[in-house]
């Protein structure tokens, strides 16, 4: 019986031995292990086997089987290392195909214009800061000197959420904000989206972008206003520009102004592009009203201070000479692509 086992590990190692594949593999595996293999017949015949004999030739058969799975296993790992090792060998890569390109965008026009326009102020001492695009009915109307009967608060104008809440209209509420929580000096520029109820055309959108700007220090005057902006608009425009300024009515700034430029097309002669005017209209500017000083908790016989607001769309639509600002929402990128 000893030796019948012997025999049949040795041709069982033997077989795997030689094996060249798993496919072959797995057949000696079910020749010898497998229901009808050889190792398994004799475990059948364990009966023909003298009963005191049999707990020493059951070791035997286990310690055979033993060997034999120890063996295929070793040589299914051997196997498999092979295999791997010839497929990758094989795999190779064309390097001659094309490459999948990546398109790789640029930041929008509006936000180009406002990345200068940041640099420019903060390049003067300002601070940039950021005011919610929800606000209270009293930051963006009554605290800028606007009461409820005065015509800017029409609800057509106006995105209302409730009767104290609304979508802002301007960036001017961040300018109580900001003096309600920082004592003079205070020098900053808000820029952010502000909504209208207004009808999409070339020049209006419901949502659009201003830039707040403001100062409030001891004997600010007209003058410091006039030459802030002169340096802001020659920096953004050429040195040649020219500022005009016109009288206007804002609640929130008294003396109030409108500021045009010089066209940057023609110099001022007059073309098509500035109406045959020479001029264009950039911003709205004032001398904060002592009132709105006041109700921001600002003593308006110590300090005073010049604000103005710019619309960003205006300023990119100008600068890239685009002709619809519907252009700059629309996200097309033939359009885009062009800066
Ligand atoms: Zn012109």
């Amino acid at each position: 019986m000893k030796e019948k086992l012997q025999k049949i590990r040795e041709n069982a190692i033997a077989q795997i031995e030689n094996s060249d594949g798993l496919a072959k593999l797995n057949d000696v595996r079910v020749a010898v292990l497998g229901k009808k293999g050889e190792l398994t017949a004799v475990l059948k015949s364990m009966k023909e086997v003298a009963p005191e004999d049999r707990p020493k030739v059951g070791q035997w058969v286990n310690e055979t089987r033993q060997e034999i799975e120890n063996k295929l296993d070793e040589m299914k790992k051997k196997l498999e290392a092979a295999e791997l090792e010839h497929r990758l060998e094989n795999e190779v890569i064309d390097v001659t195909l094309p490459a999948k390109k990546n398109r790789v965008g640029h930041s929008h026009p509006n936000t180009m214009v406002l990345e200068e326009v940041e640099r420019i102020f903060t390049g003067m001492g300002y601070e940039v800061v950021e005011g919610p695009e929800v606000e209270y009915d009293y930051y963006n109307f009554e605290a800028l000197n606007i009461p409820a009967n005065h015509p800017a608060k029409d609800e057509q104008d106006t995105f209302y959420i409730n009767d104290k809440i609304l979508l802002r209209t301007q960036t001017s509420p961040v300018q109580v904000r900001v003096m309600e929580q920082k004592k003079p000096p205070i020098r900053m520029i808000a820029p952010g989206r502000v909504f209208r109820a207004d009808e999409v055309d070339a020049t209006h959108s419901p949502s659009f972008h201003q830039i707040e700007g403001m100062v409030i220090d001891k004997g600010i005057t007209f003058s410091n206003l006039k030459g802030t902006l002169t340096q802001f608009v020659q920096k953004l425009f050429g040195k040649e520009t020219k500022v005009k300024f016109r009288p206007h009515h804002f609640p929130f700034t008294e003396p109030s102004a409108e500021m045009d430029v010089s066209c940057f097309k023609c110099g001022g002669k007059g073309c098509r592009f500035c109406k045959g005017e020479g001029w264009i209209e950039i911003l709205g500017c004032g001398m904060v009203h002592p009132r709105v000083l006041r109700m921001s908790g600002i003593d308006p016989e110590e300090y005073s201070g010049f604000a103005f607001g710019i619309g960003l769309e205006r300023i990119t639509l100008l600068k890239y000479e685009i002709d619809d600002m519907r252009l700059l929402y629309e996200n097309d990128d033939r359009f885009l692509k062009q800066f």
